[in-house]
């Protein structure tokens, strides 16, 4: 997949030309409902080559949309793209596969990064209670001090790093 595929399909397909695609409908303030959270009024605006979703955050180009969408990765949605408006444009298959590949793994890291992050972080949180119940019950001043130090830290830790 080369830059110039991404390229041209943004330039020739409007976001507001994508949504009528997928069936969305624009209302007269140019929002639409959501499709990535649950919502009752429509807080995504559309632009003329992006979106954002003033809901959720959400927002990106035509290509963001549709692999969001449909979850598919950025190269297959430049393919479904270009087959949906005809664009034409010639896929360089070998090429596409190895993006392809590239963007799974990239996925796997991040997932995997991300469940240690949630791990450490749910241990950190029975640590830092049981802390608190030391601190709070007991009759040894070395241990109590200890726990205060450790809670401190935590504290600091929790601080530094956000549950996501
Ligand atoms: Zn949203």
């Amino acid at each position: 997949m080369s830059l110039n595929k991404y390229e041209l399909v943004k330039q020739q397909v409007s976001m507001p030309s994508v949504i009528g695609q997928y069936g969305f409908e624009l209302n007269r303030s140019g929002f639409i409902s959501c499709p990535f959270h649950s919502e009752k009024t429509a807080s995504m605006k559309i632009y003329d080559k992006s979106f954002y979703c003033f809901g959720c955050g959400t927002g990106g180009d035509v290509i963001k949309f549709v692999s969001l969408l449909f979850r598919i990765s950025a190269p297959q949605a430049v393919v479904k793209l270009s087959s949906d408006f005809f664009l034409g444009l010639k896929t360089d298959t070998a090429y596409d596969k190895k993006n392809e590949r590239e963007y799974a793994l990239k996925k796997l890291r991040e997932e995997q990064e991300l469940k240690t992050f949630r791990q450490e972080y749910m241990s950190k949180c029975e640590e830092f209670k049981k802390l608190r119940k030391v601190v709070k019950n007991s009759k040894d001043f070395i241990e109590t001090a200890k726990a205060q130090a450790r809670l401190e830290y935590l504290d600091y830790w929790f601080s530094e790093n956000h549950w996501r």
